[in-house]
């Protein structure tokens, strides 16, 4: 009997990211950030306040409620969501598809509902699960990194539990034991963007 080889892994110039609250999106992006700047990382608009350390234009556009829903009216986002029922969070359209037309990988981070919304309409887009290696280390790094109070995290831990089990949508799982290894995975799905020089 021959041994079946391995699927083609899919290579895509789109990809979604999405997965549960505190998974690590946020630090395999800013991985990506640091390491692969031929990627290019949408900067999402949202009315959540900004965390210390976050800046304007770099991780969102913070804007206040009137902006975002004015710019909800005239169409300029590609998907947008209220997020962990609290805040509004969306994709400015123009900026991605001018990307997409100089050829750049895009990567998008946004939570299941807008993966959901870019999904119908960019269907060509991969679509990529980050998981954690298991719910009690979810948990942990929830309660690890200290931004959310008891309400907010039992809010963000119920939108997980509803996250995680949308797994199956996504056309791969990528599972985010070291942030390192999870980034490198995910950018070798990323059509165009250059792998890594050295590992070690
Ligand atoms: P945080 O407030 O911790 O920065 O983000 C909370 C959640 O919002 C994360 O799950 C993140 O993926 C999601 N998110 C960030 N930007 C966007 C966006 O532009 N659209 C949608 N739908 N979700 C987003």
């Amino acid at each position: 009997a021959t041994t079946p080889s391995p699927s083609p892994r899919p290579r895509r110039r789109l990809v979604v990211l999405a997965g549960p609250t505190a998974v690590g999106k946020g630090a395999v992006s800013s991985y990506i950030r640091e390491h692969h700047p031929e990627v290019w990382l949408s900067v999402s608009a949202t009315t959540r306040p900004p965390r210390p350390g976050e800046v304007d234009g770099q991780h969102y556009h913070f804007l206040d409620a009137d902006t975002f829903s004015s710019m909800v009216e005239a169409g300029e986002f590609l998907e947008y969501a209220v997020v962990h029922g609290r805040n509004w969070y969306g994709t400015p359209r123009r900026a991605v598809e001018e990307r997409l037309d100089e050829n750049r990988p895009v990567l998008l981070e946004i939570d299941l509902a807008g993966a959901r919304q870019v999904r119908q309409s960019m269907p060509d887009a991969l679509f990529v699960f980050l998981a954690p290696p298991s719910w009690d280390e979810l948990v942990r790094r929830l309660v690890g990194r200290g931004t959310e109070d008891e309400d907010e995290r039992a809010r963000r831990l119920a939108t997980a539990k509803i996250e995680l089990a949308a797994q199956d949508e996504f056309d791969v799982t990528v599972v985010n034991d070291e942030v390192r290894r999870a980034a490198e995975e995910l950018v070798s799905l990323m059509d165009g963007a250059v792998p890594p020089l050295h590992h070690g």
